[in-house]
């Protein structure tokens, strides 16, 4: 059975035309400097976000770790939101590789609320209190449900930075759909940051990679610790191959995952209206509230039986991710098994 996966973007294969490009990559020893294709990457990159240097790291795990490293010292304070990546899903490394101690606010669905960070923000706390260096911003917002940043927002966010002297990090794994979505250019929102991680394994369907972006000086810095983390790699190129051709192919075609995502959506609200609302979709994620009819897990081991992956976010919170590899069959055969069985009464159903 063709399996139709939607449990994330991370499941995509490279294609043929990227294995090609993997095959045919210039490469060079990169702890040296010198992979050619490396160094292409990082400087496009660096320029497609409005920075003067680019990193490659093998994960945007490790792209948000060093941003938030070169910017955060020792027993200094990150902000971010409650539900953000960097505190809920890279396993305590701010804090265990970093010293970074993070402090979290509550955003509905993600969105970035500048005024209640402003709030509480201690950008010089004093001797006894812990000092904020700098705020993480996600874009678009993955446990949000795909949520696209408001650029009044962030660039509110921007102006208080510049006068508090508190730093900006974006992890902006998925700031392309956020950039195809709205058509912001993406140097308008990497300029607003100080460090920027993009990844190029998720909807851009790169099979390893991501980019760290900043200042030349912050980058030099981030190259140290990539190495003294054990992350010096050396003939990158077959990689960074892989990252080019996607910038080249996959970036302007997420608009059809975020079509798909929405009609997905709208399938599912017409069967059960309570479960999503298709103006909540705004990128290639959807979220089910499953707080009647079936739980997540229940939802997820019936569908899986039917040939339909997806994740589970919590009991009653299931995760639906449109990609590269799931084409229009795929997503009327999941609208298809997905709207039936969230229609069957779960356990909490009156
Ligand atoms: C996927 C993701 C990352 C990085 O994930 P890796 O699996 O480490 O590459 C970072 N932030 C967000 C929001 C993500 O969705």
């Amino acid at each position: 059975m063709e399996l139709v996966d939607l449990r994330s973007d991370t499941v995509t294969r490279p294609t043929d035309g990227m294995r090609r490009a993997m095959a045919e990559a210039e490469v060079g020893d990169d702890v040296y400097g010198e992979d050619p294709t490396g160094n292409a990457l990082e400087e496009r990159v660096a320029a497609l976000l409005g920075h003067e240097a680019g990193l490659f790291v093998p994960s945007g795990s490790l792209g948000n770790q060093l941003g938030v490293r070169v910017l955060v010292p020792a027993g200094g304070e990150l902000l971010c939101d409650r539900l953000a990546h960097v505190v809920r899903a890279e396993l305590g490394g701010h804090a265990v590789l970093g010293g970074v101690t993070t402090r979290t606010w509550t955003a509905p669905r993600g969105r970035l609320d500048p005024e209640a960070v402003i709030a509480m923000a201690a950008p010089d706390a004093g001797p006894y209190l812990v000092s904020t260096r700098a705020v993480a911003v996600e874009d678009t917002h993955n446990f949000g449900g795909g949520t696209v940043q408001d650029l009044a927002a962030m660039q509110a966010l921007r102006a208080w930075a510049d006068a508090s002297g508190v730093a900006l990090h974006l992890d902006g794994a998925r700031l392309w759909n956020a950039h195809v979505a709205t058509g912001t250019p993406l140097a308008e929102l990497g300029a607003l940051f100080d460090t920027v991680s993009v990844c190029l394994s998720k909807g851009l369907g790169a099979p390893v990679g991501s980019v760290l972006v900043a200042s030349r000086e912050r980058i030099a810095e981030a190259r140290v610790w990539r190495k003294r983390y054990g992350a010096g790699m050396r003939q990158i190129g077959v990689l960074a191959a892989a990252g080019l051709h996607a910038l080249d192919h996959h970036v302007e075609r997420l608009a059809d995952d975020h079509a798909r995502a929405r009609r997905l959506a709208e399938a599912l609200a017409a069967v059960r209206p309570d479960v999503v609302d298709p103006a909540d979709v705004e990128t290639n994620i959807v979220v089910l509230d499953l707080a009647r009819g079936p739980s997540a897990p229940a939802l997820a081991a019936a569908a899986r039986e039917r040939g339909v992956l997806v994740s589970v976010l919590g009991t009653h919170v299931a995760r639906l991710v449109t990609h590269l590899d799931v084409g229009d069959p795929g997503i009327e055969l999941a609208a298809g098994v997905l709207g039936e069985l969230v229609q069957e009464p779960g356990p909490t159903a009156a």
